[in-house]
């Protein structure tokens, strides 16, 4: 199953969230052929351009109208988030754990693509782990902030909640959420909380607008 977002499609943006039994064609199709542009992924801040992405790491991957190619991160709990300029048909495709988001890589995902401050960008947030799951230690919690409840020396986080803000504050008002829970709905994502390190990857993408 492809779930996409009803704002990205609306603008023209070719994109699919997928969920985990899903084959890479059916994706493949929906962004209009591919290959897919990955980045090793490092859980850090850095944006990279989908030209230059061969071999580099980073968590944001920008792909510009010009015969860019899609552009994608591989999620399973972190929140992937897929950004769209509605001027220029550039896009970003942003990997954002908590590390990520305390480290700031929606913010510079959104500088490298351009736009924000113009209120050009249209943005959606995919399924990842939800405050009902997401239990990190208070510390953490304190770093993240969007802290739901505290049960003893742990703290329950909204991630989705602390990347929605982060976008705001970078002026992308436009923001559609595509639910979802990764740890606790098994049959339709994978969870790395949930299956530990052989839990598969799901591949977020979004195609530039020519
Ligand atoms: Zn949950």
């Amino acid at each position: 199953m492809l779930l996409r977002s009803e704002l990205l499609s609306s603008a023209g943006f070719s994109h699919a969230f997928p969920t985990r039994d899903t084959p890479d064609a059916a994706l493949l199709d929906a962004l209009g052929g591919g290959p897919v542009v990955q980045v090793k992924q490092v859980h850090g801040a850095r944006a990279v351009l989908a030209s230059e992405a061969m071999g580099a790491e980073g968590d944001a991957l920008v792909s510009r109208a010009a015969g860019g190619l899609p552009a994608g991160v591989r999620v399973a709990d972190c929140v992937p988030v897929l950004v769209g300029n509605t001027r220029t048909g550039d896009v970003a495709a942003i990997h954002a754990g908590w590390r990520g988001v305390v480290a700031g890589v929606v913010g510079e995902g959104v500088r490298l693509l351009g736009g924000g401050s113009e209120g050009e960008l249209v943005a959606a947030i995919g399924p990842c782990i939800g405050p009902c799951c997401f239990e990190v230690g208070r510390e953490v919690g304190v770093q993240i902030g969007h802290v739901t409840r505290e049960v003893g020396d742990k703290a329950f986080v909204d991630l989705r909640a602390a990347v929605r803000a982060q976008l705001a504050t970078l002026g992308v008002m436009r923001v559609d959420d595509v639910p979802g829970c990764t740890k606790h709905q098994p049959e339709l994502f994978h969870s790395f909380r949930r299956d530990g390190a052989d839990s598969g990857r799901m591949l977020a993408a979004i195609a530039p607008r020519s």
